[in-house]
This record gives structure tokens, C-alpha cells and sequence, in this order.
């Protein structure tokens, strides 16, 4: 089937009618199979994607269902693609999008919400209240690619325009499937406190996510900013990205060093990243009265809270679901003016069609790995022609 004359393609970027895509069979087990290459409709366009980075939530959803909601229900053997932090060129436009053009290096954001509910509206799709309503007669236009609609890990996918963030000729592919992530950081460390220079922040967890928070909130002019961790490498990462001290929790007490580096007052406010147990009461104890805390992680398990703690020091918390507000704009700015180097928590690459293999590098932290990116062939083909 073409696309629509009402849809812009170009020559030089051909669309094929079919693609490659990987699709979620019964848990843990993914397919590759051959599936119509969609068309962008209004405010969309087609972008082939061109670099994928497999996220903690992507190996959740391929082997437990949840976050990812198909349908109302659970994604398997549901011919669900899957995959979140892609980026790519942009390769057709939707009836009347002028706001990009064919050919532009776009990476993208996860979640387009309905635009006419409430909390969309104030510009909080993130928490849009018609999340994963986007199918038969309850469509209300809702996306998350890879959670609620197809994602990443094809060839092409359609993405709303508010979803797309124009990307640099200096970041690498590779690069530019980080902004969602330090978008996130940056999204979390706005809900606790905009600005933060000169404030004390401690991010809990070196995952990609606490990584970068280090960095963005070193850039947001935070001081000090302290990392918690158990593996010295990331610790390590952590501190050439800009972590004043960091903390290994295996050899110290976390809680009383963090007195220690602020005067003893406690840190002004908490990016809580490891989804540890303990680690909301711990947070709670690191901050000085007043403070505030970001929830980012997915703890497996529902812990024990310590309320009192929190009533008694007027403990601000925030639960952040990924990226929001725009973040990610204001992270591929940071990224852009080579503030951090993001690339230093990209760890492995792998094809396409090796996914399998590149998703058992991610879950088993094989080599190290921290983030592990697949690319498509005809990104690889492209850049060695230019070469
Ligand atoms: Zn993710
Ligand atoms: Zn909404």
C-alpha cells in the first residue's frame, strides 16, 4: 500500500512499503517479521529509525509485560514492537507538517500525550489521563512508543511532532539516542527544583539515568553533587561526569557521608535512581529538613516507608515517569554545547538483526555494559559512504 498523497516523501529517502521488525512473542521471546510500514498522519511524520538504545524498562517489558500497557492489557503476542530511545531521519511528512524537513537528524521523545486532556494541557503529557487509550473506538490519539503503541526496534516508525527533537550534526547517532535519557535527569531535577546552582544534590543509583543526573545537575551548577553506588566503574563514570564525591554503599555508610560532605545539614534535594529497597527512607535521611526528593526508579518490590520521617521534616516527594515538559530539548541543548559527554555510558553496539544478542548484554551487564545501542543497516551503510 502507498502512502497517501497527502503525505510528503522525497527521492532520496525512499520508503520501502515493508520493514523488519521485531515484534514481542510470550515473555522473553522476540520474533523478527516483516510488517507495512506505517504513515504519518496529522502532526506526524515517518522517521527511519536509525540508532535504538535498550533501556532497564525495555528488558522489563520484554520479560514481565508491565510498564508497557497494549491494547488495555499486557503486550504479549500482540505483533508489539517494542523499544523507546531511538533516534533517526526524518523520511516523510504527515498532511501539513512543515515543522521538519526530509532529511533532518531527529532523536525523540517517548511519550506524545492526547493534547486535550487536563494534565496534557498544562503540559504534562507524561501523566496525560488518557494514557494508552489509543485503539479501537476509545482512540484518543495517546503515544508511547514502545509502551502503548510500536516502537523502536524496526525500521520505521511515526512519531507526533512534539515528540522530535532536531539533532545536531556533531552528536553521533549513537550520542543521540541519549537525550531521552538525560532529558529524564533533567525533567526529575526540574520537578525538585529548577535551577539548582549551588544546591546540594546526591543522586542514588550510577544506572544511565543516575549517571547523567550527575551530569546534568553538575551543569545545572549544583554543588556538590554526590553519587551512590555499589561498582566502582560506574562510580568512576560518575565522576567524569561531574560528581563532586561519590560514595560506594558496599564500604560506607551513605547516609552519614552525606552529612559529612554538607556540614552537616543533609543535601537539599535527592535523585533517588536505584529503586534499592531502603532507598526512599534512606533518601529521606540524607536531605536536610525541607528538602525534596525525585523518584525515577521502578522498585520491584512495594518497601516500608517511614511517613513520620517525612511529615516531621517536610519531605517534598516527586515521582517522575521518564521524561516530561520538554526536558529533553533543553538536555540535547546541554549535550550540544558538549556541557558532558553523554557518549561515556554508551558501552556496546550491535546490529539489528543481532538484538537478541545485544538485549543479553544489556540484561546480563555482560563486559560491562551500561548502555548497549543497535543501529540499523542502512545507518551503518551511510555512514561508511561517507567515509
Ligand atoms: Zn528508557
Ligand atoms: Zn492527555
Amino acid at each position: 500500500m502507498a502512502m497517501s498523497a497527502a503525505v510528503k516523501t522525497n527521492a532520496d529517502y525512499p520508503v520501502p512499503e515493508t520493514m523488519k521488525a521485531w515484534v514481542l512473542k510470550d515473555p522473553g521471546e522476540l520474533e523478527l517479521v516483516d510488517k507495512p510500514v506505517p504513515e504519518p498522519k496529522k502532526a506526524e511524520v515517518l522517521v527511519r529509525i536509525d540508532a535504538v538504545a535498550i533501556c532497564a524498562t525495555d528488558l522489563e517489558i520484554i520479560y514481565h509485560g508491565l510498564p508497557a500497557i497494549i491494547e488495555g492489557g499486557e503486550p504479549f503476542n500482540k505483533n508489539f514492537t517494542p523499544g523507546h530511545e531511538y533516534m533517526g531521519t526524518v523520511v516523510a511528512l504527515g498532511p501539513g507538517v512543515d515543522e521538519y524537513e526530509i532529511g533532518e537528524r531527529v532523536t525523540v521523545e517517548i511519550h506524545a500525550g492526547c493534547g486535550q486532556c487536563k494534565r496534557c494541557r498544562e503540559g504534562m503529557y507524561t501523566a496525560c489521563h488518557n494514557y494508552g487509550k489509543n485503539y479501537g473506538d476509545v482512540d484518543k490519539g495517546h503515544r508511547a512508543n514502545g509502551f502503548t503503541t510500536d516502537g523502536g526496534f524496526c525500521e520505521y516508525q511515526v512519531n507526533n511532532i512534539n515528540t522530535l527533537v532536531h539533532v545536531d550534526d556533531s552528536m553521533s547517532d549513537e550520542e543521540a539516542t541519549l537525550v531521552v535519557t538525560a532529558g529524564t535527569a533533567m525533567y526529575g531535577l526540574t520537578e525538585v527544583g529548577g535551577l539548582v546552582a549551588g544546591e546540594s544534590v546526591v543522586v542514588t543509583g550510577p544506572g544511565p539515568i543516575g549517571l547523567l543526573g550527575v551530569a546534568v545537575a553538575k551543569a545545572l551548577g549544583a554543588q556538590p553533587v554526590i553519587l551512590t553506588g555499589t561498582r566502582d566503574n560506574r562510580l568512576e563514570i560518575g565522576r567524569k561526569l561531574g560528581a563532586d564525591h561519590v560514595i560506594n554503599v558496599r564500604n560506607e555508610n551513605a547516609v552519614e557521608k552525606v552529612h559529612e560532605l554538607t556540614g552537616g545539614k543533609g543535601a537539599d534535594y535527592v535523585v533517588e535512581c536505584s529503586g534499592a529497597p531502603n532507598s526512599l527512607n534512606e533518601a529521606a535521611q540524607m536531605l536536610n529538613r525541607g528538602g525534596k526528593i525525585c523518584l525515577a526508579a521502578f522498585p520491584s518490590t512495594s518497601p516500608e516507608v517511614d511517613v513520620a520521617y517525612l511529615v516531621r521534616n517536610n519531605i517534598y516527594l516527586y515521582g517522575i515517569r521518564g521524561e516530561g515538559k520538554t526536558a529533553t530539548h533543553r538536555a540535547e541543548a546541554f549535550m550540544r554545547q558538549k556541557r558532558f559527554d553523554a557518549s561515556l555510558i554508551h558501552t556496546h553496539t550491535f546490529d539489528m538483526s543481532d538484538l537478541i544478542e545485544a538485549i543479553r548484554y544489556a540484561k546480563d551487564r555482560v563486559d560491562d555494559a551500561i548502555k548497549v545501542v543497535v543501529r540499523n543497516e542502512h545507518a551503518v551503510a551511510r555512514r561508511e559512504a561517507a567515509e
